[in-house]
């Protein structure tokens, strides 16, 4: 088993049953730099067979994994994290040159996947089920956990390290073997690196298999992941409009799904609130990674006694904020992914605009980096008031009555974090509680993720929840009951 990436060249094979290949045909596709617009590397641009050689790598490969002692398992998913660890500042900068993310962000990650890792290697040794009541005297019965077995995963660039760990982590640790399908505009942060770190760590041929595919071509290879018997559930992360397209096929055939999808995450601060952290905490919410992640704060609401201070404290440091080289560690946002991420939100802004909207920082672009922007006045009618633009845009907006942001904050069809900012933390907490997401930070901002948290959203944000709930989602939990006395029957 041979080590796949040459960092030199730069020409990246695939994973499939423990040996680096290219694809069948030899057709590779080029990755690019989203920053430079040159080639970060070619990637092997795979089709139906290729993924129909994972899965029945990882069905072969399934009984055994499922059968290893959690002594030797947990070893695995330890070294991986050290290996992960060991290699930080070279990952930092493959993230850097493939999917525009700058150091703070790339960091995070490494710390975030890691923890995954770490977390994982406790569950071999947790409770493998419970002992169940009967009523029937006599009887034994016995609730049992047991993997699933092949696993599909599918991972987005966007937070493409700590999202691919987390695509594969949880359903490997319960005994599954994966097949990992990282998105096209990440395939190795989100997908090779996976591969490449699993194996270095010691994980059998075929437990992990990552197939990559071309910008446009996912068809063929969801075709086969989504119809193959030998495919028991799937892990996806990505979009609610891929994320509803994918349950739907799952469903079809009555598979399980994990989704975790878009969202558009209100901030609400209080007349009550610490204005200069609350201005702090807005600014890292709202534009971490140009605001290219499932929980940036998209939406500020300002009670109105506070609103006009607060605006022109966010406005002035979100002007400070320049996107740049993220290979350079003083730059602390860069480009977005490709040409057309940034002409949607250039295209997004435009829309308010000619519908009334005010910017009043920001607004500017020059190819793939955006400026940080704050619109106020945004009209309902504009998409961006209740829908999420994938960038480095916030809409500010005051309210007076509590029951009014509530009213605001829920007026998405999303759920999927909030924030509430209030020196009464009591009041924080009762007001989040009718907040409609699956994650509320009192007095912290929208963006957070820890391995062991019950990460995850609620309406079109998805149903999945990370940390050792995950547990119920990658395992069946089966009954086997044992009568020590003779049963009587009625017939
Ligand atoms: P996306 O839905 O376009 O793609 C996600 C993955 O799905 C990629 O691997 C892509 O190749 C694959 N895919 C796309 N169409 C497919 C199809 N028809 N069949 C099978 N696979 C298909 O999303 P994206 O642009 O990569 O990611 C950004 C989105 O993900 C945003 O909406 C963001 O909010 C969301 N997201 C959510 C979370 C979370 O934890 N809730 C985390 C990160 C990103």
């Amino acid at each position: 088993m041979n080590n796949a990436i040459a960092v030199q060249t730069r020409q990246y094979c695939q994973l499939i049953a423990g040996e680096w290949v290219n694809a069948d045909d030899g057709d590779a596709f080029d990755d690019m730099n989203p920053y430079s617009g040159e080639v970060f590397a070619r990637i092997p641009a795979s089709g139906s067979a290729e993924v129909q050689r994972a899965v029945e790598a990882a069905h072969k490969a399934f009984p055994a994994w499922a059968a290893m002692g959690a002594r030797e398992r947990q070893a695995l998913f330890l070294k991986a994290a050290d290996i992960l660890e060991r290699r930080a500042d070279e990952v930092v900068l493959i993230m850097a040159q493939e999917t525009g993310t700058a150091t703070p962000f790339a960091r995070f990650q490494i710390q975030w996947a890691s923890g995954f890792l770490r977390q994982a290697a406790g569950y071999p040794y947790l409770p493998g089920g419970e002992i169940v009541q009967s009523d029937t005297p006599g009887v034994f019965a016995m609730a049992v956990r047991r993997p699933l077995g092949v696993v599909a995963g599918i991972s987005p660039w966007n937070g493409a390290l700590a999202l691919g760990f987390r695509t594969i982590v949880a359903p490997l640790a319960c005994g599954n073997t994966v097949v990992l399908k990282p998105s096209e505009e990440a395939p190795v942060s989100a997908g090779l690196l996976m591969g490449e770190i699993m194996t270095e760590a010691g994980f059998p041929a075929g437990v992990v298999n990552v197939v990559t595919h071309a910008p446009g071509a996912v068809g063929p290879i969801a075709d086969h992941l989504f119809e193959s018997r030998k495919v028991r559930a799937y892990n996806f992360t990505g979009s609610s409009a891929t994320g509803a397209l994918l349950a739907a096929r799952a469903g079809k055939h009555l598979k399980r799904i994990a989704l975790e999808l878009g969202g558009y995450n209100p901030m609400i601060v209080l007349k009550d609130a610490d204005l200069d952290y609350a201005v702090d905490t807005a600014v890292f919410a709202a534009f971490f990674h140009q605001g290219q992640i499932c929980m940036n704060t998209r939406k500020i609401l300002v009670e109105r006694s506070r609103y006009e201070d607060f605006l022109a404290r966010f406005a002035a440091r979100a002007r400070d904020i320049k996107p740049g080289d993220p290979s350079d560690p003083r730059n602390k946002i860069g480009p977005l992914i490709n040409d057309a991420a940034a002409e949607k939100v250039k295209q997004a802004i435009k829309q308010a605009v000619d519908k009334g909207a005010r910017i009043v920082a920001g607004g500017g672009s020059e190819g793939r980096c955006v400026e940080p922007t704050v619109l106020v006045d945004v009209p309902r009618d504009a998409p961006i008031h209740c829908e999420e633009v994938f960038g480095p845009v916030v809409i500010v907006q005051p309210f007076d009555t509590e029951q009014e942001a509530v009213d605001e904050a829920n007026g998405t069809d999303y759920g999927l974090t909030a924030s509430v900012m209030t020196a009464d933390v009591w009041q924080g907490i009762t007001l989040g509680g009718r907040i409609q997401a699956g994650m509320v930070n009192v007095n912290g901002p929208t963006m957070g993720g820890e391995p062991q948290i019950p990460f995850g959203g609620v309406k079109d944000s998805g149903w999945a929840r990370f940390g050792r709930w995950a547990i119920d989602t990658f395992s069946d939990l089966n009954l086997i009951t044992v009568s020590n006395d003779k049963r009587r029957y009625p017939l």
